[in-house]
């Protein structure tokens, strides 16, 4: 996802980037994280922003998703208001869920959107999540490669097997070689096994939208499609970049 760099920044943006590095600096409550107004003592702001930060970095959230909530999810279609809803259940029920979702459709939908605003509300519940796209994952993988062993570092795959709720950003972008297939089988094979939920955005469709293009499982091979269906909800977004219309919206 690019991001709109024209968009205004939330409350939230607004009041991290007056919230100072250094705690014991803030203007509101003097280091203390009580914060004192005319309705009482409350947690302030500062702490507020820090827990966010904190969550972000042990989600891997890149910077740039900083914006993205539920809350500024605005519907454009029928399609949008379905895919908003799957995602809110699927945070607030979780984990009294048995499949993932799987986003898929065109670029700039908002499936990134939906798929970060999940992780940060189980994050904010306590579930530990990750966040990855497949191409970085990928690439961590094959940097970490150990020729003299022929083993990559489990530091990097670990943590992807593990976490309770995985997201896997831009599914099937990577061009398909044997070792990518081998590699997203094998991922989504233990996570299944291990009953772990995740969560994958694609702009690839299972229906061919011409003659040229691809489908999903052109891309990511008919077995790992075929698991995605058992540990997946598809829910396909239409209509247009949301991105190009931003300057209308503002
Ligand atoms: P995709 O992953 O489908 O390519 P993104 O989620 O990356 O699309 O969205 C692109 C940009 O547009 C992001 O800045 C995102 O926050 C914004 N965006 C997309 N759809 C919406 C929407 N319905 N409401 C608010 N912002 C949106």
């Amino acid at each position: 996802m690019t991001h709109g760099t024209s968009q205004k920044p939330s409350l939230r943006a607004v009041e991290r980037s007056k919230t100072p590095e250094d705690p014991s600096q803030c203007p509101r409550c003097f280091g203390t994280g009580i914060e004192l107004t005319a309705d009482g003592a409350k947690r302030c702001f500062c702490r507020v922003v820090r827990d966010d930060a904190d969550q972000s970095k042990r989600a891997k959230l890149p910077r740039r998703y900083d914006n993205c909530h539920f809350s500024n999810y605005k519907p454009q279609n029928p399609s949008q208001t379905a895919a908003l809803r799957y995602a809110t259940t699927f945070t607030m029920e979780y984990p009294a869920v048995d499949r993932g979702l799987i986003f898929m459709g065109t670029v700039g939908v908002g499936k990134t959107h939906l798929a970060v605003s999940i992780l940060k509300g189980l994050a904010e519940r306590g579930f530990s999540c990750l966040f990855y796209e497949f191409g970085a994952l990928l690439k961590e993988i094959q940097d970490s490669y150990n020729p003299n062993t022929f083993t990559s570092e489990l530091s990097v795959l670990a943590p992807v097997l593990n976490t309770e709720v995985l997201v896997l950003d831009e599914l099937g972008a990577s061009k398909p070689t044997d070792w990518v297939r081998d590699t997203l089988g094998h991922i989504i094979n233990t996570r299944y096994n291990d009953k772990k939920l995740t969560v994958f955005t694609t702009n690839y469709l299972d229906s061919r939208p011409n003659e040229r293009e691809e489908t999903l499982e052109d891309r990511i091979g008919v077995r790992t499609r075929s698991r995605l269906f058992e540990m997946c909800k598809s829910v396909e977004i239409t209509g247009p970049d949301y991105r190009r219309g931003i300057d209308s919206k503002q």
